[in-house]
């Protein structure tokens, strides 16, 4: 039993965050009672984007993506009548170098430990900011009612987000116009191999999608893809215009820490790359050895784009858990370190893609084997993913009453 006080703070709380919260959190019941984790998320809510492209056409299973986080740690009390694990709704500011963050919401939070696990923003709807999670409830919700109003859909970027919302919305509403417009010459991520885009292009097809690739469009700077219902003409490099209702931009995510700004300018160094995500050591720790107790997990750190995905970040989010577990119980943020041994990142990628592309077909990679054209694909997607998006197995990890 050790009496130290010690505070993790965790920012961000999606698959990198949740699972580390929950582990080091769990400490407090195991030793260190005066252990406490704060969570600290700019929304009320965590969103679990990855049943978004079937949240957009079906409202009932999009009400099931978001969860509360104000209960998510109760259960780890070492005494329920004192409660010291705590969430605060805020943006993450400022990272100060004597071990404090600036809040939006005007807070200064001092940390022991502190975990950067901030993601990177997609447009909407893959990504939902609201103040309440009745209000991001109907954000998405709306976007349902804004295709089932509209005769054409325009969906940008043909990779895994861009064929999935293609595929969900054609599978929904045969009758609409459907276009999904890629940069590239193949659709999905480029590590994988060229059969799954040419079994996506053709099962997209056969859900009655215009699939154009090698078109780059032009989007005026300034314009917002909100989803909502406009009639808006956009052209691509190759002159052609595309008129639709309703437009998704599925381009990839940008990665925001303009927090670290400060940071780096005291320290005189660049934590960050150039695309700002946030250099590691294999521990995840911050690669700065000024900053040994800051972690950084998931898509926010400069990990290359195949350790960006939720599994991935899952991974990261209990290797840091490990290792904090560890610096806490070694006594490090006391200054001692005896037989500390800090777990590394193994460098792996992701080598497995399930796409559903509607309700019955999709393409896989599992093991070097394509699934592309063939119905084997649609069966392994409709077993794997296409049914709840893996939502249930989420639904699990949250205290009940997190979704209501
Ligand atoms: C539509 C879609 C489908 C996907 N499908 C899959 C899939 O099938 N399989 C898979 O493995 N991956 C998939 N991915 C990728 C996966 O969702 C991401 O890799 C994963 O969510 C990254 O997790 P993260 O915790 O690093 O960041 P995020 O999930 O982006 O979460 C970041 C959290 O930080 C909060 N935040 C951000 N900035 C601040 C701030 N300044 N202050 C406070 N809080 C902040 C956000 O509100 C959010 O809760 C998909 C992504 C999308 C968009």
């Amino acid at each position: 039993m050790s009496s130290r006080d010690i505070h993790v703070v965790v920012v961000g709380c999606s698959a990198g965050g949740l699972g580390l919260a929950k582990t080091v959190a769990a400490l407090a019941k195991q030793g260190f009672p005066n252990l406490r984790v704060t969570i600290v998320d700019r929304n009320a809510f965590t969103y679990y984007m990855i049943g978004a492209p079937l949240g957009i056409v079906n409202p009932q299973f999009g009400s099931r993506l978001f969860f509360r986080l104000d209960s998510l740690l109760a259960q780890f009390e070492a005494n329920p009548a004192k409660p010291k694990h705590q969430f605060i709704q805020a943006a993450l500011l400022n990272v100060n170098l004597d071990k404090t963050l600036d809040l939006s919401n005007g807070q200064t939070l001092s940390f022991d430990y502190l975990v950067l696990a901030t993601g990177a923003t997609n447009s909407f709807p893959a990504n939902i900011s609201a103040p309440t999670i009745q209000d991001a409830r109907a954000q998405l919700s709306q976007v349902y009612k804004n295709i089932k109003q509209a005769d054409s859909v325009l969906v940008i970027g043909g990779g895994a987000v861009g064929v999935e919302i293609a595929g969900e919305v054609a599978d929904a509403f045969p009758g609409k116009q459907v276009t999904l417009v890629h940069s590239g010459s193949r659709l999905l991520p480029p590590n994988f191999k060229e059969g799954l885009s040419n079994g996506a292009v053709a099962k997209l097809q056969k859900l009655g999608v215009d699939v154009v690739l090698n078109e780059r469009m032009e989007i005026p700077d300034g314009l917002a893809f909100d989803c909502s219902l406009r009639t808006l003409s956009l052209t691509g490099k190759s002159g052609k215009t595309y008129t639709s209702d309703v437009q998704f931009l599925a381009i990839g995510p940008k990665v925001h820490t303009e927090y670290m700004q400060d940071l780096e300018a005291q320290l005189g160094t660049a934590l960050r790359e150039k695309n700002g995500t946030i250099k590691i050591k294999p521990t995840l720790q911050v690669d700065c050895d000024a900053l040994p107790t800051v972690f950084a997990v998931g898509d926010v750190n400069s990990l290359p784009s195949g350790a960006k995905y939720y599994v991935k970040a899952a991974e990261q989010s209990q290797l840091a858990a490990a290792n904090i577990v560890a610096m806490i119980k070694a006594g490090y943020e006391q200054g001692t370190s005896a037989g500390l041994n800090m777990q590394r990142w193994d460098g792996s990628v992701m080598n497995m893609i399930a796409v559903p592309i509607g309700r019955s077909l999709g393409v896989l990679q599992a093991g070097g084997i394509a699934f592309g054209k063939s119905c084997m694909g649609d069966i392994l997607v409709r077993n794997a993913k296409s049914k709840d998006y893996f939502i249930s197995k989420i639904e699990s990890g949250f205290p009940s009453g997190a979704n209501q």
